[in-house]
């Protein structure tokens, strides 16, 4: 790892100490029957922690230059992937697990929104994601209604299964170290929470009531989603369409969409 030329645009910030990289994965409640993917091998030091617990890990790189120093390691359960795991397509990715799988990263700060989605919206072989982010993110994924970090994030992480802060991370843990702290967030999916709500449509409706924050419920959905407003009278009523957004929560949500879809548009 000697001489590595540390790449800010790719949100390279790496750990190093053994005990915090092994309750990780303890956090993650990897076994050695688990298939485990790993996003942002680095120089390898959380992927080596994974390989000590797992059946098998698929780490993606996207730095080449790391490839060198990753492939010594000797990992024999471990494949390496030097790609862009955001582009690379999900179908793609779950070609090289036998069945299900965990998520287990120390996640590069600027995808890591598209990437929670990608694998929330389009997995349904996910089993759970245990991710270090920015403490900001992992507030904004464990939020309570009415509160600043409440958003699309908190209410589609609830939608799909449930979150946990499993630890908070200094910033002094990283080299080079960062401007910001961290936090270890375990996300356990339960794909039959809402099995009879259709989730592209819910998402899009979230997206819809958030997109202005300071609006009420009425502005955002007819303005941004395009339902007349005497319609959405009739069906939701003056006292859900006078709030906001950020008062409602996830169950709330669930309940005015489905009352929603049976307005015609
Ligand atoms: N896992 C290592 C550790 O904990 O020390 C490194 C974590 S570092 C925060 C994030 C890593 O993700 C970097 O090595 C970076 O090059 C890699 N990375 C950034 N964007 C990526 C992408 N789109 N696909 C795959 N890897 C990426």
């Amino acid at each position: 790892m000697s001489g590595h030329n540390f790449k800010k645009k790719f949100g390279q910030n790496f750990l190093t100490d053994k005990n915090l990289l092994d309750a990780i994965v303890r956090d993650a409640g990897v076994t050695e029957n688990d298939e485990v993917l790993e996003i942002g091998s680095g120089a390898g030091a959380l992927t080596t922690a994974i390989s000590n617990y797992a059946k098998r890990t698929v780490s993606f790189e996207i730095d080449k230059e790391l490839e060198f120093d990753l492939l010594a390691l000797n990992l024999s359960n471990t494949t390496f992937i030097f790609e862009d795991a955001l582009k690379k397509p999900l179908g793609d990715i779950e070609k090289y697990f036998d069945g299900e799988y965990k998520l287990v990263a120390n996640l590069p700060y600027y995808i890591t929104t598209p990437l929670i989605f990608k694998f929330l919206e389009e997995s349904d072989r996910i089993r759970s994601m245990t991710i270090m982010v920015q403490k900001e993110v992992a507030d904004r994924i464990t939020s309570n209604k009415g509160g600043k970090d409440y958003g699309v994030l908190t209410i589609m992480i609830a939608f799909y299964g449930s979150a946990t802060i499993t630890r908070n991370v200094s910033r002094k843990m990283f080299y080079p170290v960062p401007n910001v702290d961290s936090a270890v967030v375990r996300i356990d999916i339960d794909r039959d929470k809402f099995k009879d709500v259709d989730k592209k449509g819910f998402s899009q409706f979230i997206k819809a009531c958030f997109s202005m924050r300071r609006k009420t419920l009425l502005n955002n959905l007819s303005s941004g989603y395009g339902v007349d407003k005497t319609k959405l009278h009739d069906v939701l009523g003056a006292n859900i369409l006078s709030k906001r957004a950020e008062e409602f929560d996830l169950y709330e949500f669930v309940e005015i969409y489905k009352k929603l879809k049976t307005i015609k548009r």
